[in-house]
């Protein structure tokens, strides 16, 4: 890994949405270490418990074609819902869709069990408005000098960085508290993490039936486990194929969609090339960009975050965005924004490494 110029010395990423949040999100209250473990426990221990089960069957019987199938399409289905829904939708409002597609875009996002919509969009409003700068909630660089810093950088922005980040299991309820009056909401002057969280979102808070349908969180996590267990049971009239349905399309699909996506914080913002200036160490990875349907070209997202698509070479697959002009040609998506030629190639004139 190149030794970066401080980000910095750059100027910073336009903010399209008009943040302007504050320079530090300082987290006065932490979780205890019971709770700490807890948490964990059911984050990564639960999924990767569910994943170990998918290798002891794999190694034990192989996968059959219904299993496989049930894996690679629930990926697909709740991957689309984070990269398209969640991020470039919700998160970046890069094009306008309808209420129906609106709607399923968010539950296939919250199937991924990320946290749900709003906050998903909160947490990466954040990210943006700050990246790899005091107050990024999971930058892995930050700060950190020395191979074992920087290891421990990444393993924390893979891993643990939600831990410190209060806000998170407070946001649905404040939510909750403000269903009736999201405009008292969002005039609120409180400086704690969680009000910082919702003032974050002015354009979707005042959506009544979206934060309602956001608030169903558990129902939408709970229907992406239920979905690949009836399909396996009812196509094989079993309650062995129904076991088999949930640790494949369940288990399995769900830690690899989780385990994938957090890479793009942690794996995203430390292996990869930088072609295009910005103010932070976000990269392109070819790997990840396949994987996450088009996140990981995650430098050309960080220096145009309002785009919907990031193939900026011919070369460049972008799936995510490949889907968002599908639907616009379907009249299904329209305004969707893009920089100019132009635009980019300033960008790339100006390379940080
Ligand atoms: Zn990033
Ligand atoms: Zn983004």
């Amino acid at each position: 890994m190149s030794t970066l110029p401080a980000p910095a010395q750059t100027p910073p990423t336009p903010d399209p949405l008009g943040l302007h949040l504050p320079a530090s999100t300082e987290t006065p209250e932490t979780l205890s270490g019971a709770r700490r473990a807890l948490v964990l426990f059911v984050i990564q221990g639960v999924p990767l418990l569910g994943f170990g089960a998918g290798v002891w069957l794999f190694l034990r019987e192989g996968v059959s074609a219904l299993n496989a199938g049930l894996l690679v399409g629930m990926y697909l289905l709740t991957m689309t819902g984070v990269e398209v829904g969640l991020h470039r939708y919700f998160a970046h409002r890069t094009f306008e869709t309808t209420r129906p597609l609106r709607a399923l875009l968010l539950i296939l996002g919250s199937m991924a069990g990320q946290g749900s919509a709003l906050l998903w969009s909160a947490v990466h409003r954040v990210h943006h408005a700050h990246t790899d700068q005091p107050g990024d909630l999971h930058s892995p660089v930050l700060g950190r000098n020395g191979a074992w810093d920087k290891f421990r950088g990444w393993f924390w922005a893979q891993f643990l960085w939600y831990l410190d980040v209060p806000a998170i299991p407070r946001f649905g309820r404040l939510l909750d508290r403000h269903l009736e009056s999201p405009a008292d909401l969002l005039a609120s002057k409180e400086e704690d993490q969680v009000h910082r969280f919702a003032r974050t979102l002015p354009d979707l808070l005042r959506d009544g039936p979206l934060v309602r349908l956001n608030q169903r969180y558990g129902t939408w996590v709970l229907l992406g486990f239920v979905l690949p267990t009836l399909v396996g049971g009812l196509a094989t009239l079993s309650w062995e194929g129904a076991l088999r349905g949930l640790v494949w399309g369940g288990f399995v699909r769900y830690y690899l969609v989780q385990q994938i996506s957090f890479a793009i914080n942690s794996v995203g913002h430390t292996v990869g090339v930088r072609p295009l200036g910005s103010r932070d160490y976000s990269r392109n990875n070819v790997v990840m960009a396949v994987l996450t349907l088009g996140a990981g070209w995650h430098n050309n997202h960080h220096a145009f975050p309002g785009s919907a698509r990031v193939d900026f070479r011919w070369w460049q697959v972008d799936l995510g965005g490949l889907l968002i002009r599908l639907l616009a040609r379907l009249g299904l998506a329209w305004d969707i924004r893009q920089p100019s030629p132009e635009a980019i190639s300033a960008r790339a004139s100006t390379p940080m490494s």
